[in-house]
């Protein structure tokens, strides 16, 4: 690991400061510290926010919204009471993320930003890769394909987006706060993460020096009939081959509005709204929710060895929609 100099920030003022030079955010550590040791990320300097009380705080008994400070940890985030009662999707989204060790040192702000899992990626110099090197190539184009993207991925980049918050987050309409030197600003969650297109190592829409310093998530009804079911190779700390955050408002058997954002299959955070569309004002039984899964899954584009994961992905949604269903 090359050394770097650590400085701790007083105040969020600082923290912007310091990341405008170039400095690199310490929260929870667990995306960074990994990075620096596979040598992909080598900062000179990192800020430490850790002890900026006023990020750390959440609160889900708001009328109108949640908020959520980004330094706020998952495992504490899971077990709200009023999260598990009201909003299952969000807290099972964070109980299904990584180990519980993890979960009581990631923050929910760098759970957001952590990076691909691709191995091409990870793996460092002796691969190609244009998000790690511009321009160098894509060592999984002709590589193992089996857990890249069949969503949103370019000739550039398949690499999939593999937090399991983030689909919760855009189901729900969530918006983040972001500062930065020019000031605060609101950004909807959903224009958080780009696409690959032919810049993948633009892996956000934050301008240089923006950190995000809150999440808010409006109160909606929607919220107690929801569900995160994640698949994976096994059934704890893995990042899913296929998710899918759903929410049901029924009126009797026929649906009033509904949720479906799909995780693990795409290059960012996917809302399925032609999923949502097809569901609304229809009668729900399983051949509609299969018919859900069926258009959340539309335009997926198999490579050599992913192609089961687009079956995979349709029987997730229409799973979850039959567990959403039964909450409603
Ligand atoms: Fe790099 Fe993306 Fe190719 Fe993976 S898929 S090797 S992250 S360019």
């Amino acid at each position: 690991m090359q050394p770097f100099t650590y400085v701790r920030a007083s105040n969020v003022g600082d923290a912007v400061k310091a990341l405008s030079r170039g400095a690199k955010l310490l929260a929870g550590g667990t995306t960074l510290y990994d990075l620096m040791k596979l040598r992909i990320e080598r900062p000179e300097r990192i800020i430490d926010i850790n002890h900026l009380g006023e990020l750390k705080h959440f609160d889900t008994s708001g009328e109108r919204e949640l908020v959520f400070g980004a330094l706020a940890r998952m495992s504490e985030v899971a077990a709200d009471a009023g999260l598990v009662r009201d909003y299952p999707a969000i807290s099972e989204s964070l109980w299904r993320a990584a180990s519980q060790q993890l979960r009581n040192m990631a923050s929910l702000g760098g759970n957001l930003l952590q990076r691909t899992r691709c191995p091409y990626f990870r793996g460092g110099e002796p691969y190609a890769c244009n998000k790690r090197d511009p321009g160098s190539g894509c060592a999984a184009a002709e590589g193992l394909d089996r857990g890249q993207a069949l969503l949103g991925a370019s000739p550039s980049c398949s690499a999939v987006y593999p937090g399991d918050f983030a689909a919760a987050l855009v189901a729900f309409d969530a918006e983040i706060d972001v500062v930065g030197p020019g000031g605060e600003r609101v950004l909807p969650f959903e224009e958080l993460h780009r696409e690959p297109a032919d810049t993948p190592q633009k892996e956000t829409t934050l301008e240089p020096g923006e950190m995000i310093v809150r999440i808010r998530i409006p109160v909606t009804p929607l919220g107690r009939a929801s569900t995160f079911l994640k698949v994976r190779d096994r059934e704890s700390y893995a990042f899913a081959l296929a998710s899918a955050a759903v929410a049901l408002e029924m009126d009797g058997d026929v649906v009033r509005d509904a949720r479906v954002a799909v995780g693990g299959l795409a290059t960012r955070p996917w809302r399925a709204r032609a999923a949502e569309r097809l569901l609304i004002g229809r009668r729900f039984d399983e051949s509609a929710a299969r018919a859900a899964g069926e258009a959340a899954l539309d335009g997926a584009i198999p490579g050599r060895s992913n192609a089961f994961r687009i079956e995979l992905g349709i029987r997730t949604v229409t799973d979850a929609l039959m567990t959403a269903r039964q909450r409603a």
